[in-house]
């Protein structure tokens, strides 16, 4: 670690400052779970000057319904969500905070960071994209809105400025969509997604009527595949399930031969799982 200066803000104000005044020479850190150990390993470029610890920001610690939406501060954990009865409606988003690391990363990690990094296997992301959240992103000059599509532009490379901060999550809440989420990986907990996949789902009876998809691990980021969308729309549940086994959407782009085989023959296998389960929930409500 090489920068000189230390910031432990306690107001969004003051944040904001240090961020205005470093700009790119300045690195967040949130629950450190992704970025301690990329400054520890001199992998932050540039260099910082400084490093900002932002969990003392009181304001950015909260999850509360407004205006049609769930709305999740900016340092807010993963374990606050799972145990927030407002996040309990968004299944798919459920399913994959509870498959993220373990209970000691879920304590400190959150989904703000999750965006950060940009991991293109983020389960996070993945579970937000299909949900059709946004992001509500703060600097000294005002504020703007993303949706995860617009969010991310390469592997570990978000649109963010430097001089921004991620305040906010929204999650529009939908009475009438379920959503499920399945990721696939080497072991049970602690380990990336070799494929991820999150369905958000609107049906009438066995039809589904609208449908999201988004898929990790498949592409340099966090992909929505509309191809796959397009193929399950007014289709029975057990029709769209066959029809997307075997399909590699378009939006796939494995370009290394590693694991692509793979990849590319699980893709409509769990996004099938994830429509019948995304269903079953439908029922449930019933
Ligand atoms: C053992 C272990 C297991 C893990 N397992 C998983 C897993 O199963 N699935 C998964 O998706 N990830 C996993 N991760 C990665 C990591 O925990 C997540 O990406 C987590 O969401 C990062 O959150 P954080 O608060 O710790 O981010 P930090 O490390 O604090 O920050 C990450 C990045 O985001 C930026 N940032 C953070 N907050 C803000 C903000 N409010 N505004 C602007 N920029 C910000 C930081 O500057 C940094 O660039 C794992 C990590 C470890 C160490």
């Amino acid at each position: 670690m090489t920068a000189q200066t230390f910031y432990n803000p306690a107001s969004i104000a003051e944040l904001l400052d240090v961020l205005d005044k470093f700009k790119e020479k300045v690195v967040i850190v949130n629950g450190g779970t992704d970025v301690v150990e990329r400054l520890q390993t001199g992998r932050v470029a540039p260099p910082p000057d400084a490093i900002m610890y932002i969990r003392n920001v009181a304001e950015l610690d909260y999850i509360r319904e407004e205006n049609g939406h769930v709305a999740v501060g900016g340092i807010t954990s993963y374990a606050e969500m799972l145990s927030s009865p407002l996040c309990r409606q968004f299944g798919g988003l459920m399913q994959a905070l509870a498959e993220i690391g373990s209970p000691p990363i879920r304590t400190i990690a959150t989904p703000a960071g999750n965006i950060g990094t940009a991991a293109p296997a983020a389960d996070c992301n993945a579970a937000l994209m299909a949900l059709g959240a946004s992001v509500v992103l703060a600097s000294k000059t005002g504020e703007r809105a993303l949706s995860f599509e617009e969010l991310f532009s390469g592997p570990q490379k978000t649109c963010l400025r430097r001089d921004e901060l991620i305040r906010e999550i929204r999650i529009p809440v939908n009475k009438t969509a379920t959503s499920a989420f399945i990721k696939l990986a080497k072991r049970k907990a602690q380990d990336i997604a070799q494929v991820s996949a999150c369905v958000c789902l609107e049906a009438e009876g066995d039809v589904c009527k609208n449908v999201v998809v988004s898929l990790g691990a498949v592409a340099p980021v966090t992909v929505r595949a509309r191809s796959m969308e397009a193929l399950i729309v007014n289709k029975t549940v057990d029709d769209a399930v066959a029809a997307v086994r075997g399909f590699v959407p378009s939006e796939a782009s494995l370009r290394s031969p590693r694991n692509k085989a793979y990849k590319e023959a699980v893709i409509g296998v769990i996004v099938g799982r994830a429509i019948k389960k995304a269903h079953a929930e439908t029922a449930g409500r019933k």
